[in-house]
């Protein structure tokens, strides 16, 4: 058997085409996933300036890569500057992105601000560091937006972390809400765009894998994960090994939302509803049941019930 050297190993060929056939196939999905964003949510327009937030984790690389190949076939003109915050977390490779980035030779921009100090020091210890860190982050990237001149502000959340995010207000916060595509931000002067809005992070691992990315550590600051989040996040893994395509149809969901048939009065007037008078084929047929596609066992029963 003809085998291929990498650095590594030996992999044999026929391993080797079907290792490179899925790559390419998760490249092709991963393009057409973001470009699919970028088109539904009218998320970059020509002329734009788009900073990429670069954090050193998987998903803002992966992010990153695939807007550069975006951009290199986009049927429009935009640029895309990197910027990262080194926010002087003790251990933080400074290194690591600068050579990353030149050697991709996209433009960047290292902005030190060290924020990891002033919450050490206005933070008690042991209270969560997380919400005055993100606070004087997103300032500082606002600003650095501004005098960079970019039009647009790119962070790398994925289709994970909006259900995640849709699970945490709903279990902790008592509201339907998740993390929108694009936003204006809170001073009124920024367009945010989540170009990974429709990817799943497992295919932002499996890209990372792939394109070797210098993977920096999120834990530098010493912080505590978000255990909420964890859990939220092992709920949904659970639900998807029992019932596979679960999060696919949750994330479908948040797309199509039916207000009249929540129990939100500011967005559906239901002291004024009024009977038309008239019949509608499509209307809503209060006193059956709602439909659901059966799954296989469901459909047994049904069977069953029918006999
Ligand atoms: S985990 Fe650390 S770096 Fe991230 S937001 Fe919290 S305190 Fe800041």
């Amino acid at each position: 058997m003809s085998v291929i050297w990498n650095e590594q190993e030996a992999v044999p060929a026929d391993k080797a085409l079907k290792i490179e056939r899925e790559t390419h196939k998760l490249e092709k999905r991963l393009c057409r996933e973001v470009g699919r964003a970028i088109v539904d949510y009218n998320m970059i327009e020509e002329g734009d300036k788009v900073m990429v937030c670069v954090s050193g984790g998987k998903d803002s690389y992966a992010m990153l890569d695939i807007l550069l190949k975006l951009k290199a076939r986009a049927p429009i003109h935009f640029d895309l500057i990197a910027v990262n915050l080194d926010q002087k977390q003790p251990g933080f490779p400074e290194d690591v992105l600068p050579k990353y980035l030149s050697e991709l030779g996209v433009p960047f921009h290292i902005e030190n601000q060290d924020t990891y100090s002033i919450v050490k020091r206005v933070i008690p210890e042991g209270k969560t560091t997380c919400g005055l860190c993100s606070r004087l982050r997103r300032g500082i990237l606002y600003r650095v937006a501004d005098e960079l001149g970019a039009t647009k502000v790119a962070l790398g959340h994925h289709r994970d972390d909006m259900l995640q995010t849709f699970f945490l207000n709903m279990f902790f916060a008592g509201k339907l809400k998740s993390m929108p595509p694009k936003l204006v931000s809170d001073d009124g002067r920024h367009i945010v765009i989540r170009p990974l809005a429709n990817v799943a992070e497992k295919d932002l691992v499996r890209w990372a894998q792939h394109r070797e990315f210098p993977i920096i550590p999120c834990t530098l600051c010493g912080s505590q994960e978000n255990l909420q989040r964890k859990q939220v996040a092992e709920m949904l893994r659970e639900w998807e090994k029992k019932h596979p395509g679960r999060i696919e149809n949750m994330f479908t969901a948040l797309q199509n939302v039916v207000p009249s048939h929540l129990l939100d009065g500011t967005r559906h007037d239901f002291k004024g509803l009024k009977a038309t008078g008239v019949a509608d084929e499509d209307g809503d047929k209060a006193f059956d049941a709602p439909d659901f596609p059966a799954t296989s066992a469901m459909a047994s029963a049904l069977r069953i019930v029918q006999l």
